[in-house]
């Protein structure tokens, strides 16, 4: 089998804001093969950015455009794929849009590689099984306290059993800190988990401060405290904390994860199958694991990161139903009409697909309603 064409799309909502909600436009990588089986992969980053690093032509020896790499190689031979990519795409890509762009590729190899075996990527990356997980709702805080409790009250009423709140106003405000979490608290009731991702908006001792001051409403972890790049701060807050930290979401490659890991102590990584690829999200992972952290996806896209991040999850084999996911919450028709399966959450877990490949069928209407390039 060789790969026939790689190409890139831009789908984007009419309107979009600059609240920090990943749905509102999106990157697709189509990989086309000589036996007709097609891949898809989908990236969480600057999309137009992405594209063009698809697209971009011969500049030189290793800088050439990612779809001119792969054209007429095996896509079966996944390393060989990532690796080419990577020396030949050197000079802009080893980090950044480049690096995300690789993982789109990559997500969308793994689907060629299910769909060629007639097995679900699960299977080939190594799990036993499927499975479900508990999947926690994401959503971004409200602007007030009292938004943040309305919604809280929304979401556990939908049968979730963890919530977690992000961005937003969170870092603006001493008290309004405290009050956000107090009444996320007070909207889910006891009994339901309470997660904070604080959105990168304090030095390590502010968020130690913060830990302690969110401790009375037992939140299941304190999210991305800190500059993704603040490893030092990351293993003073994580000896300290009374809360687990987790961080992830910013990292591409497995060095990255292994830093936050090994030096930062990490209670939970948090890899993003959009940003890093599926096959660093399961090197990454199972390095966390045999160190006793944890593995949780991060998932903000469409339906195939969020089939790519249950594989991916399930190839660690976590899928036994104790493992927690990402369920982005956005009413984008992105998140939620790309696909035709809808990944519904069912007495509060979320089935890993179970068809070959990523098992996510493209709904073509709504590609191409909101397709811009
Ligand atoms: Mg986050």
């Amino acid at each position: 089998m060789i790969i026939t064409d790689v190409s890139a799309f831009v789908l984007r909502l009419p309107v979009v804001t600059d609240a920090c909600d990943g749905s509102q436009d999106t990157a697709l990588i189509r990989i086309t093969t000589d036996t007709g089986i097609v891949g898809w992969g989908e990236v969480d980053s600057c999309p137009s950015v992405v594209k063009a690093v698809v697209d971009a032509p011969l500049s030189h020896k290793i800088c050439n455009g990612l779809a001119n790499i792969l054209q007429g190689r095996d896509p079966l031979d996944i390393d060989g794929c990532m690796q080419a990519m990577q020396e030949q795409a050197n000079y802009y890509a080893r980090v950044g849009v480049g690096a995300h762009a690789m993982a789109g590729v990559n997500i969308a190899l793994w689907d060629v590689a299910g769909k060629a075996a007639g097995k679900p990527v699960w299977s080939l990356l190594g799990g036993a099984s499927g499975g479900r997980f508990r999947a926690y709702c994401s959503v971004l805080f409200g602007d007030t306290p009292a938004q943040t409790y309305e919604l809280a009250r929304r979401y556990v009423d939908e049968g979730f059993s963890a919530v977690k709140f992000g961005w937003g106003p969170m870092g603006q405000d001493e008290q309004n800190d405290i009050d956000l979490i107090r009444q996320a608290r007070r909207g889910v009731g006891e009994g339901i988990d309470v997660l904070i991702d604080a959105g990168q908006c304090w030095d390590w001792e502010t968020a130690l401060k913060r830990a302690h001051q969110f401790e009375e409403f037992s939140p299941f972890w304190l999210e991305e405290p800190l500059h993704p790049d603040d490893i030092a701060g990351y293993a003073e807050l994580t000896a300290r904390s009374p809360i687990p930290i987790a961080t992830g979401e910013a990292e591409s490659d497995v060095a990255s994860f292994k830093r936050l890991v090994a030096d930062g102590h990490l209670h939970w990584i948090q890899p993003d199958p959009g940003r890093c690829g599926i096959s660093t999200f399961v090197a990454a992972g199972r390095f966390a694991l045999e160190r006793k952290g944890r593995v949780v996806n991060h998932a903000f896209k469409s339906g195939i990161t969020i089939a790519a991040s249950l594989h991916a999850l399930a190839g660690l084999g976590l899928g036994g139903g104790d493992g927690i996911f990402e369920y982005c919450m956005s009413e984008s028709p992105l998140r939620r009409g790309l696909t035709k399966e809808s990944f519904d959450v069912i007495d509060g877990f979320v089935a890993v697909p179970e068809a070959p490949g990523l098992g996510v069928t493209i709904n073509q209407a709504v590609f191409e309603e909101f397709r811009v390039a």
